[in-house]
C-alpha cells in the first residue's frame, strides 16, 4: 500500500496584507512565501510519501477562512501555517509554535517542529503555545502555526529575511514532518545558480584564446633569451 500524506503549507498574509514589517522594510508576507516554497521544493526528499499544497504561490490576498476552507476541501491530513512575529516594542526574539488546544496531534506535531526549528536555526525557544486562530480553529485536520522569528525586531529581521535562513527553516520543518510521521527524508540538492549563457561562454572562450596566444609569445620570448 502506498500511503501519501497531504500537507497544506500556508504562507501567512500576502497581497493587500503584508503582515509585519521590519524597520528595514522586509515584509513578513515575502519571507513566509519564500519559506513555504522551499518546503514545497523539498517534496522529492520524502520519496513520494508526501504531497505539499500551498494556500498561495504569489503575492495574493487570501483570507484565513479561505485558507482553512481550502485545506478542508482537499481533505488535507495536516496544516502548517508559516509566519514571522512582531511586538509593539520591536524587541521580541525567537520562535514559537501554536496549536489549537492541548492533547491533540497538533500539539505533538507542533512540538516536533519547534524543536527542529530551534536546533537548526539557533534562535530563542519561546515554547509551544495555544491559540484559537482561524486557520487552527476552522481546519478539520491537525494544524499548527509557526512564528519563525521576530521580523519586527531589526537585528533579528536581518537574520530571518536571508535566503540561507529560509532554507534552514524549510529544512527543519521537513525534518520535523519526517520525524513526526517516522518516515525517511533526505533534502534534495540545492538548486544551482543558472549556468552561463552561450554569449558568456563565447566571451570566455575568446578571452582564453587571447591569453593562450599571449602565453605562447612570452614562452617564445623566454626561449629566445635563453638560447640566443
Ligand atoms: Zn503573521
Amino acid at each position: 500500500m502506498s500511503e501519501k500524506w497531504k500537507f497544506v503549507i500556508d504562507p501567512g498574509h500576502g497581497g493587500k496584507d503584508p503582515g509585519a514589517l521590519s524597520p528595514a522594510g522586509h515584509r513578513e508576507s515575502d519571507n513566509n512565501l519564500a519559506i513555504a516554497k522551499l518546503i514545497r521544493d523539498m517534496e522529492p526528499g520524502f520519496g513520494g510519501k508526501i504531497e505539499f499544497y500551498l494556500t498561495r504561490t504569489g503575492n495574493d490576498t487570501v483570507s484565513p477562512a479561505t485558507r482553512a476552507a481550502y485545506a478542508n476541501q482537499i481533505q488535507a491530513d495536516y496544516f502548517i501555517s508559516v509566519h514571522q512575529n512582531s511586538d509593539s516594542l520591536r524587541q521580541g526574539k525567537g520562535i514559537e509554535v501554536f496549536a489549537l488546544a492541548p492533547g491533540g496531534e497538533g500539539e505533538k506535531l507542533g512540538g516536533v517542529l519547534l524543536n527542529r526549528l530551534i536546533r537548526q536555526t539557533g534562535l530563542i525557544n519561546r515554547g509551544l503555545k495555544f491559540a484559537n486562530y482561524t486557520v487552527l480553529k476552522e481546519t478539520k485536520m491537525p494544524a499548527v502555526l509557526c512564528e519563525i522569528g521576530f521580523i519586527g525586531t531589526l537585528e533579528e529581521a536581518q537574520v530571518i529575511s536571508k535566503p540561507e535562513f529560509h532554507r534552514q527553516a524549510a529544512l527543519s520543518i521537513c525534518e520535523g514532518i519526517a520525524e513526526y510521521l517516522k518516515i525517511p527524508f533526505s533534502p534534495p540538492e540545492e538548486k544551482k545558480e543558472p549556468s552561463l549563457s552561450v554569449e558568456e561562454i563565447n566571451n570566455l572562450k575568446s578571452r582564453v584564446a587571447e591569453l593562450e596566444k599571449r602565453l605562447k609569445e612570452i614562452r617564445e620570448f623566454v626561449l629566445l633569451k635563453t638560447y640566443k
